[in-house]
């Protein structure tokens, strides 16, 4: 564990930000925080929502959704807190796993203002770049952060970004979660929830809530699978709106809850590229390019095509199994059809959140020509010699090409709730008015 760095804690408000204590078995970062909101308030009370931000998607050490968290407090025992948070890290932590790492950082008032441009930029990069720990190990002995980290300590990245979100609420857009949590002797086994329940909360809160359900795959998406203490989360526009929708979820008895504000739903994670050749593994982008290859279904189900930039680069792009129905949308693209695309890059493939169909590339098509008289198509004479309508005797040379409809419409399209990634933007949040949006639902 690391010491105070000698800072003298006499300061009335505090930022906690806490990161990587949960396992694939069990815990998850944001149940601490909402047991810490809870016990805090023996040394203080709370001073705003408590935070739930996501950092980049395809960071490997990640347990599920790569989820940090932030609460801020106002306190006379700044250093009783600390030995709190600290202690019970320690207790609820699941240390036993390899990729349990966690960190706390803690900011006092008296540095608010010195951090805050500071740690929006670490903030923005740790959801958008890869951070190696030394650069948050130094970055955290050069500012004189309070901090504590347990094993190899990777959890202070998440944790600093999570200040950098708290300490600049206003430079980031925001949605929110309901969290509903399980009773503890219940985790572990399967959550005894009312799915009709959920497909009524959605309608009567979407699309100011999103992906509780899924439509088209008939699957309830809000509540997880894994042995975590989550029984359900419901995200949307406002507090007011989520706990609404939490209200008419009918389901097994909740132990807390807690509602978070979050980057989540808001396409923060997403670099816009230039060109082909700048795009990097582990990194998620705002592509533009013309499709040049066909798309193919490959083994598994997942549907792959390239996309060509002007410099004439190429990248596969690919709709996984995953996604479901947008596979259909996917297998219809042609080569030459202008497209914009959003998502991750992995293994040099873009995995595809988002696609806009800017341009559809005219497809044309032969057919036997129609025989002037009665209309109908006109049968092969023989090789080489034309075509004919049996009934009426009329010739013709040829075959007619013609411009055939395409199954398709500009505009803008998202993979199913079942297939959404934390951080993309749900086009039931997209307001534009100068695109068709074709939003999931
Ligand atoms: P859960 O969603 O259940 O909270 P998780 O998916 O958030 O789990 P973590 O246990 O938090 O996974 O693991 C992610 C780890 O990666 C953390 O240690 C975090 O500090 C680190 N990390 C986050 N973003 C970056 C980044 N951009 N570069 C390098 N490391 C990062």
């Amino acid at each position: 564990m690391e010491k105070h760095h000698g800072i003298k804690l006499d300061t009335e408000k505090m930022i906690i930000g806490i990161d990587d204590t949960d396992s694939n078995e069990g815990m998850c970062t944001t149940y601490l925080g909402a047991l810490l909101l809870e016990e805090l308030q023996e040394y203080g009370t709370v001073e705003a929502l408590p935070l739930l931000v996501r950092l980049n998607p395809t960071i490997p050490y990640k347990t599920r959704g790569n989820a940090a968290v932030a609460l801020k407090l106002k306190t006379d025992c700044p250093e009783k807190v600390i030995a709190h948070v600290t202690s019970r890290i320690g207790e609820l932590a699941r240390m036993e796993c390899e990729k349990t790492n966690p960190g706390a950082v803690f900011i006092l008032e008296k540095d608010y203002e010195t951090l805050k441009p500071v740690l929006m930029s670490f903030l923005e990069e740790a959801v958008k770049e890869v951070i190696e720990i030394d650069n948050a190990k130094d970055l955290i002995s050069e500012l004189g952060i309070a901090s504590k980290s347990f094993k190899n300590g990777r959890g202070i990245i998440g944790a600093l970004a999570a200040c950098g979100a708290m300490l600049n609420p206003e430079k980031w857009d925001c949605t929110f979660e309901y969290l509903a949590y399980r009773q503890k002797e219940k985790w572990g086994t399967q959550r005894d929830v009312d799915k009709d329940s959920f497909f009524e909360a959605d309608r009567e809160t979407y699309p100011e809530t999103w992906d509780t359900v899924d439509l088209t795959n008939r699957l309830v998406v809000c509540v997880p699978r894994s042995g975590d203490p989550v029984l359900f989360g419901i995200r949307g526009e406002n507090p007011e709106i989520v706990s609404k929708a939490a209200a008419l979820i009918r389901a097994e008895p909740v132990e807390r809850f807690a509602v978070y504000r979050t980057n989540q739903g808001t396409d923060m994670h997403l670099l816009p590229a230039q060109n082909i050749a700048e795009i990097r593994d582990m990194h998620s982008y705002r592509l533009e390019g013309t499709v040049s290859t066909a798309p193919k279904t490959i083994e598994g189900g997942h549907v792959i095509f390239a996309v060509l930039d002007r410099e004439g680069d190429e990248i596969d792009c690919a709709a996984f199994e995953p996604t479901k129905n947008f596979r259909y949308l996917i297998r219809k693209l042609v080569p030459g059809d202008r497209v914009i695309l959003s998502g991750s890059v992995t293994s040099g493939t873009l995995n595809i959140e988002k696609i806009e169909l800017k341009a559809l590339t005219p497809v044309y098509r032969e057919e036997n020509p129609k025989c002037p008289e009665c209309g109908k198509h006109m049968k092969s004479a023989g090789q080489g010699q034309g075509f004919r309508c049996k009934k009426c005797g009329t010739m013709s040379l040829s075959k007619v090409k013609y411009e055939a409809e395409r199954d398709l419409e500009p505009g803008l399209y998202e993979v199913p709730p079942c297939a959404r990634r934390h951080l993309a933007k749900p086009l039931a949040r997209d307001k534009r008015q100068d695109i068709r949006l074709h939003p999931a639902r």
